[in-house]
């Protein structure tokens, strides 16, 4: 299965004339920005130094941002149709109105407020308003939506999602035979691929009709992104296998169970933001939080959870004292890691993974 690189995949369909927008994290309406012939290019973790970004920014803000605002500022050719900001946490808010009213691009800035706390009429009928509100937005720009283009988009929104859905079951049941770095780097291909192609890339995954080999660790992470590449590598090499995730980068944006195909696409997406799993950027009820994890765990046999915290993550570390707390009081080991995203793992980190997986392996085999 061949991914394409993600610079060079975006540079090569800028150059075709692809309208692209830079989107930071995380909950958006693709499919609006698809019925426009808008491609979301996501802006998590861009690679390089943090140069200018600092200068912007007070020094307790999380990496993301520091990353995004550095890439802003290089204002890449990508980028032609401007940067959407939905409103994850106050640090991405600020952002996006430090990057519109006081830096300033020369593209569009736009934002988008996600509604916070769970499902509700009040919540729904928030949710349909900004919906619209984003499309008439989109339509003073370019054109009027074409209805027909937006249920397309919705339907293929709803293959990916059902594809995504398969693949994390076989990935909890043994039926998947990707390494930790092979896996996620398919699941991260989603914030750059156009959505045909990631539809495509999905449709080669195999899946195996019966379970393979175990490995001897079994492992839930959770966290913002995925672990670095070299954590994952590590993960691997030590016989350690990611079998769930709670990661906002992942799991955290599908579906909780398989939706109906869309019939009116407003609808379906309003009802497939509110069948999103529980989110600490999302607010809501903690237990519930709990409950999914519990039983993520359960389903797909994890014996131990690696919690993947982005340094000066807010929502996270907020949910992150009780969630820790209650693993613990169910006797399942945790370890907690702190990021600021960088490419290398340091010894002492690597010294605790280790310890840890052996806690795990001695468990397995008492
Ligand atoms: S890592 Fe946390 S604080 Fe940073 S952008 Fe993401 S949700 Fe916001």
């Amino acid at each position: 299965m061949m991914i394409p690189d993600r610079s060079e995949y975006l540079k090569g369909l800028a150059q075709t004339g692809q309208k692209i927008m830079g989107v930071l994290p995380a909950l958006y309406p693709r499919e609006l920005l698809w019925a426009f012939d808008i491609h979301a290019a996501e802006i998590w973790d861009p690679p390089g130094e943090i140069l200018h970004a600092n200068a912007h920014l007070q020094t307790t803000i999380c990496p993301i941002v520091k990353k995004s605002l550095e890439f802003i500022l290089k204002d890449p050719d990508i980028i032609n149709a401007g940067y959407l900001f939905p409103h994850t946490c106050d640090s991405l808010q600020n952002l996006g109105t430090q990057v519109k009213d006081l830096i300033g691009v020369s593209l569009p800035v736009y934002t988008f407020y996600n509604p916070k706390g769970s499902f509700n009429n009040t919540t729904i009928k928030y949710y349909r308003d900004i919906l619209q509100n984003f499309q008439l937005t989109l339509e003073t720009i370019y054109r009027p939506l074409d209805p027909e283009k937006l249920l397309t988009a919705c339907e293929l929104s709803h293959k990916i999602d059902s594809h995504l859905l398969a693949i994390h079951q076989a990935r909890m049941t043994n039926h998947l035979s990707l390494s930790n770095e092979e896996y996620f780097k398919l699941m991260r291909a989603q914030e750059y691929l156009l959505p045909a192609d990631y539809l495509n890339l999905l449709e080669q995954v195999d899946i195996l009709d019966q379970p393979g080999e175990s490995l001897k660790t079994r492992l839930m992470v959770s966290g913002i992104l995925p672990p670095t590449s070299k954590i994952l590598e590590f993960l691997d090499e030590l016989g350690v296998s990611i079998v769930a995730d709670d990661l906002l980068a992942g799991s955290r944006r599908i579906p909780k169970f398989s939706m109906d195909a869309p019939s009116s696409p407003i609808d379906y997406l309003t009802d497939r933001f509110f069948v999103l799993p529980p989110c600490s950027t999302r607010g809501g009820d903690l237990d519930e939080r709990m409950h999914h994890i519990s039983t993520r765990m359960k389903d797909s046999r994890a014996q131990g959870m690696l919690f993947d915290m982005v340094k000066f993550c807010e929502p996270e570390l907020f949910d992150h004292r009780l969630l820790v707390k209650t693993l613990r009081e169910k006797s399942i080991p945790v370890l907690t890691l702190e990021t600021e995203l960088e490419h290398h793992i340091s010894g002492q980190d690597k010294t605790r993974i280790e310890a840890f997986t052996e806690l795990l392996f001695d468990m397995v085999s008492t």
